[in-house]
């Protein structure tokens, strides 16, 4: 399949990993937004939040459960922003589902 995150998953392309467990990996964005961008993926390959269904929405939950642990590790002791891109109204690059996590200064206010 021709997706970079799946192809950063099997090692084909390098990442800079900050986190990993049996369903999900985590990766310093090559371009941060902000002092700790890091993006979150699902092993599975989920094209964007709009292909979450009742059949694979376990791993959204494991990524939730992960973005604490990633935060905490990353000392991002006074917050943080979650945010996922989706389709092309959303400006969204790589067709594998993703959450940015976001941090390490006082974000702007302004999401759009
Ligand atoms: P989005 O625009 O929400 O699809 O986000 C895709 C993100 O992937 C962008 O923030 C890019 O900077 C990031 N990105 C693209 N290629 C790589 C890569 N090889 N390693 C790490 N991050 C990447």
């Amino acid at each position: 399949m021709d997706c970079l995150f799946c192809k950063i998953l099997a090692g084909e392309i390098p990442s800079s990993k900050v986190y990993e467990n049996e369903w999900v990996y985590a990766f310093r964005d090559i371009n941060p937004q902000a002092p700790v961008h890091v993006l979150v993926i699902p092993k599975e390959h989920i094209p964007c939040a709009d292909g979450v269904t009742a059949e694979n929405s376990a791993v959204v939950a494991r990524i939730f459960e992960a973005i604490p642990e990633i935060a905490k590790q990353e000392g991002l002791t006074n917050g943080y922003r979650v945010i996922t891109n989706c389709g092309e109204d959303g400006c969204q690059s790589v067709k594998h589902l993703h959450f940015h996590l976001l941090g390490g200064k006082k974000l702007s206010e302004q999401m759009a």
